[in-house]
């Protein structure tokens, strides 16, 4: 089996396996404990903003090559090409291709779409690799255009940033070593998680009631390594994320149900909302025409057919 079927395969199968979820959305399964020392608590969950409304499209989508002057987009087009904000270790989402050295997946795909109806063009893009705790940062003050990097929308970030409407829906699950007798992360009180500095995950470890102790690293590279020197137990992000990590690990498994949802979407800053709009009006485009669907089946359809896409809100 080549190495992108086998890591396909066990991708496949924690995918699988995370049917059987208790997420809930965009909420907690356990009450807010104490973080380890060093380790910011996620902040308590802010029901003051529906996080996944975005801001409504308006008007038809201009034409590629196209785009209304004085906006966000013909500055874009003035420049040349689109600037995408990612990681380059996340596998099927934004990792880099050993053959070609290019950046690939479901998230860089999302900013190529974007490229593409700006410019008729999905190469007219620069991917800038960034850090997990970089993406809030590198928005908003527009560094990049888009950030799609695994990125949860949740309603602290969009106290900063505009977000799209939502791409995917991931969750939190759990690795550990395969032979640990764990289940679920509450079987871990005490016990050394990694997730990575800047993400949801590690806030996320700090509210479970029996007390993992996170520990943070600045990629997710970084925690593999950890967990295979020992230095931590278990390590504790999305689905989507963790699926890839123990592709690369065949010590590893991926355990329990998701216990939190974790809505992907594209961060934008502030400053164009216009932008924004359009965007919601592409994945609007895509989602209906079976471009979603097309790039689904692309990056992760050896899991089975493609679920709906999620639906937008807006506010
Ligand atoms: N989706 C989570 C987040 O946005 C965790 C994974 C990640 O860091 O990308 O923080």
């Amino acid at each position: 089996m080549s190495r992108r079927r086998a890591a396909v395969a066990t991708l496949a199968l924690a995918l699988l396996a995370a049917g059987c979820t208790s997420s809930r959305d965009g909420g907690h399964v356990t009450p807010p404990a104490a973080s380890a020392p060093g380790v910011p608590a996620a902040p308590a969950p802010d029901d003051s903003c529906n996080a996944r409304a975005s801001l409504r499209p308006s008007g038809a989508l201009p034409a590629a090559g196209r785009m209304p002057a004085g906006t966000h987009m013909a500055e874009i087009q003035k420049r040349g090409r689109l600037i995408l904000g990612t990681s380059q270790d996340t596998l099927l989402f934004s990792s880099r291709n050993p053959f070609t050295g290019r950046i690939e997946g479901f998230d860089v795909d999302m900013g190529r779409q974007i490229a593409q109806a700006v410019f008729g063009d999905p190469d007219k893009i620069q991917i800038k690799v960034i850090g997990y705790d970089q993406r809030v940062e590198l928005a908003a003050n527009g560094t990049v255009d888009l950030v799609a990097d695994t990125m949860t929308v949740n309603c602290d970030r969009r106290a900063d940033v505009d977000f799209s409407t939502v791409y995917y829906e991931a969750g939190q699950r759990v690795l550990v070593a395969k032979e640990s007798p764990a289940q679920t992360i509450e079987d871990l009180g005490g016990k050394r998680v990694c997730a990575v500095s800047g993400s949801t995950s590690l806030g996320n470890i700090a509210q479970i009631k029996t007390r993992p102790q996170p520990v943070g690293r600045a990629g997710w590279a970084d925690c593999l390594v950890a967990f295979q020197q020992n230095e931590v137990d278990a390590i504790s992000t999305d689905d989507t994320i963790l699926a890839g990590l123990a592709a690369q690990d065949p010590y590893a498994k991926v355990i329990g149900p998701k216990f939190t949802s974790e809505p992907y979407a594209m961060a934008i800053s502030k400053q164009y909302p216009e932008f924004t709009r359009f965007v919601n009006q592409v994945l609007e485009k895509n989602k209906a025409d079976g471009t979603w669907k097309r790039t689904y089946q692309t990056w992760l359809g050896d899991f089975g057919p493609a679920p709906a896409a999620p639906k937008a809100a807006y506010r």
